[in-house]
């Protein structure tokens, strides 16, 4: 089971060095489009550490993994009636609703108090911001881009399904690249210094996010799957050597095989082997408890957030009992000046 002693009872006002690292192996499971400008983003890197050729790897940056994670959480605030269903009226300037439920409206005015405002932070121009205490990197794919994507031609056709009329073809085609199914992604996420029903909102939210990077409806799911729960004093690996450990052991079992997808069961059960060896790290953080196997799958069939409404309703009241208890203590005081 996990230890839920190595969390504080209440968030401190500064950093105590309290971190619990949650790893997953992302899997799409359709084609997925991480891009700017049209491009899928990708980065040129060493393919692994014992491994010294270079590879172009495809890559998921930070905001692209966490929005979508906070929307699900922020959704379930509204279900679980924590924060409002209303957007912020900037003529009625109202913090709270009629139920006296406050008003946080994302990326235009968070409410500074609920779960999602203390766990991943906000700013609202000068008057406050709050630093995340959920932390994430870019994630790189295993295997090579040239392997990993797939363009495809979007066309809108004429009425009569042709791509002409009157002997001019239309202009109407667009190429994009996807991210193919069944490409893997390794990712940390840290938590520092959260209470246990904090970290437990920022796990549920990770473990019910379906639908990352530019969508469309058929486009974009993607599995989380969890590989283990670290706690300790620090940080760990990151996910570039994370990923490129993995592929020295994936490359040793034969298990990489150029424009073949890699097996997910084999890729998580290597990663959670090779796991103890490449965070133990010498003069790295000290690690109180790794829940991995059968440990971490006992555990998260025991939660009550997974079994029933109830159960999630109850994890989401701890966790804004604690992110409340937080802001009365060190956000309200400290801006308003007064109490
Ligand atoms: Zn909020």
């Amino acid at each position: 089971m996990l230890n839920l002693k190595h969390f504080p009872t209440a968030v401190p006002p500064r950093p105590m060095g309290s971190y619990a690292h949650i790893i997953l192996l992302r899997e799409t499971d359709s084609y997925a489009l991480f891009q700017t400008d049209g491009e899928l983003n990708t980065a040129r890197v060493r393919a692994g550490q014992q491994a010294s050729d270079p590879l172009t790897r495809l890559t998921i940056f930070k905001r692209k993994q966490t929005t979508p994670e906070r929307l699900v959480g922020r959704e379930l605030l509204r279900r679980y009636e924590i924060i409002s269903g209303e957007a912020h009226d900037d003529k009625a300037k109202a913090l709270v609703d009629k139920a006296g439920r406050p008003i946080c409206d994302y990326n235009v005015r968070f409410c500074m108090q609920c779960p999602d405002c203390v766990t991943y932070g906000f700013a609202i121009g000068d008057s406050g911001s709050e630093k995340s205490k959920v932390f994430s990197d870019t994630a790189y794919s295993i295997t090579a881009y040239e392997s990993s994507h797939e363009a495809f031609t979007l066309n809108a056709p004429y009425e009569s399904g042709t791509m002409s009329r009157e002997g001019v073809v239309t202009s109407r085609i667009n190429e994009q690249d996807h991210v193919r199914p069944q490409t893997l992604f390794p990712s940390i996420i840290t938590t520092r210094d959260l209470t246990s029903p904090l970290f437990m909102y920022v796990l549920n939210n990770v473990l019910r996010t379906r639908r990352y990077g530019a969508q469309t409806t058929r486009t974009g799911t993607m599995t989380n799957h969890l590989v283990a729960i670290v706690l300790a004093d620090g940080e760990v690996s990151s996910n570039l050597r994370l990923t490129q450990a993995l592929y020295d052991s994936l490359k040793k079992q034969g298990a990489i095989v150029p424009a073949q997808p890699i097996d997910p069961q084999t890729a998580l059960s290597e990663l959670s082997d090779l796991l103890p060896n490449l965070l133990d790290e010498r003069g790295g953080a000290n690690i109180s408890q790794m829940l991995r196997g059968k440990g971490l799958a006992d555990f998260l069939a025991d939660l009550d957030m997974h079994k029933s409404e109830a159960g999630t309703r109850e994890m989401i009241e701890a966790a804004s009992r604690d992110s409340k208890a937080y802001y009365s203590a060190y956000i309200y005081n400290d801006k308003k000046g007064k109490k």
